[in-house]
């Protein structure tokens, strides 16, 4: 049984914050996720892509900005268990018992939920043989390292701000990049359409509109080509062995689902001025809660972490007093 201050679960970037914020705050945390390492999407989707909207940081590496959040919030030691998804989470205010799927108890006097978009995992397209082809690397969902493309010839298929964003940051690297849309028109913000429509006219990226995918070729799981077939139905093979299908994550809440706490379509609705849910004592931040004009921006997860944090200090610390003190003023533990 580990006893702390508060639970947080999910170690994505708002979640890290939240454990500085608790921290400045004398509250101890548990950071508790699913996956082996910290840092959410930000370090499992798109480590090497830049971030261009964390206040004073013009560019970061998404890898990067975890990597300096782990640094902000060394000084208050939270601890850690992760490769461990939180099953059951039960009690009240003060007293919040959670569960994991390793047999691991956890004893809280409050919980932050920060579970972004929960057991996130991509859309698979309908192809026959997928799995082979996905076992071998022939088919991707998310670019971890630019340079595994070096040299390929990479099939990208979809029409939003990732399938845009990775035709333009591969095609430097990459022997030869397809992008496969089934119209002419992408979702991708228009800054980077036009991008898109500079390098096609270069020739450093081909188009291939209006198609969709249609089959895979090779052997073994070893991709050689990607069938595509236009709106007639008359096919296309484009001689590939790599193709990063990007349509959009599923959202899974998973457990958390069933735990009782009011819902919005898939999130977790909270007060916008404190975060908690419908459940007092348990409070979601991040990409996982809900409000009217909530935007699923890092920035915005990263004040509602210190909104919850405040809210939490009389839970934790009853009878206790709260000076709002400025961190120029308290400092961080050496
Ligand atoms: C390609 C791409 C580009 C992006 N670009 C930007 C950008 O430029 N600017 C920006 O602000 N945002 C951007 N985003 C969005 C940004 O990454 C998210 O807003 C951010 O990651 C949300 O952080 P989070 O901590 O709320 O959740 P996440 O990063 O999703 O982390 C949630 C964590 O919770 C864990 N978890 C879930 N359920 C459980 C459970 N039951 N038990 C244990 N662990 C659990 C998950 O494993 C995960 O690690 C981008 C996203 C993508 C995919």
């Amino acid at each position: 049984m580990i006893q702390t201050d508060v639970a947080i679960i999910g170690a994505g970037p708002v979640g890290l914050f939240a454990a500085f914020e608790c921290g400045m705050l004398k509250l101890g945390s548990v950071l508790i996720d699913a996956l082996d390492e910290v840092g959410g999407q930000c370090a499992a989707l798109y480590p090497e892509k830049p971030i261009f909207d964390i206040p004073a940081h013009p560019s970061i590496e998404a890898g990067t900005l975890i990597a300096q959040l782990e640094t902000q919030i060394a000084p208050f030691a939270p601890g850690r268990l992760l490769g461990r998804r939180v099953e059951a989470l039960a009690g009240e205010a003060g007293h919040f018992e959670l569960r994991t799927d390793k047999g691991d108890t956890v004893s809280a006097r409050a919980v932050i939920i920060a579970a972004g978009a929960g057991a996130f995992g991509p859309n698979r397209p309908p192809l026959d043989g997928l799995a082979s082809y996905e076992a071998t690397g022939g088919v991707q969902y998310y670019v971890r390292r630019r340079e595994d493309f070096r040299g390929r010839t990479v099939v990208i298929a979809g029409g939003g701000d990732s399938a845009v964003d990775w035709a333009l940051q591969l095609k430097d690297v990459a022997a030869k990049t397809y992008v496969v849309h089934r119209r002419a028109k992408f979702r991708a913000s228009p800054e980077t359409a036009s991008q898109l429509d500079r390098a096609a006219a270069q020739g450093e990226i081909e188009m291939v509109i209006p198609y969709q995918l249609h089959g895979l070729h090779g052997t073994d799981g070893t991709l050689e080509a990607v069938e595509v077939a236009d709106l007639d139905g008359s096919t296309r093979l484009i001689p590939a062995d790599r193709l990063l299908p990007f349509f959009g994550l599923s959202m899974d809440l998973g457990p958390i689902a069933n735990w009782g706490l009011a819902l919005d379509r898939h999130h977790l609705a909270v007060m916008h001025a404190t975060c908690e849910t419908s459940v007092p004592g348990i409070f979601a931040i991040g990409d996982v809660a809900s409000y009217p004009g909530k935007l699923k921006l890092i920035l915005q997860g990263f004040s509602e972490a210190a909104m919850a944090a405040h809210a939490i200090h009389p839970i934790a610390r009853p009878g206790e007093a709260l000076h709002f003190q400025y961190s120029t003023s308290k400092g961080v533990p050496a």
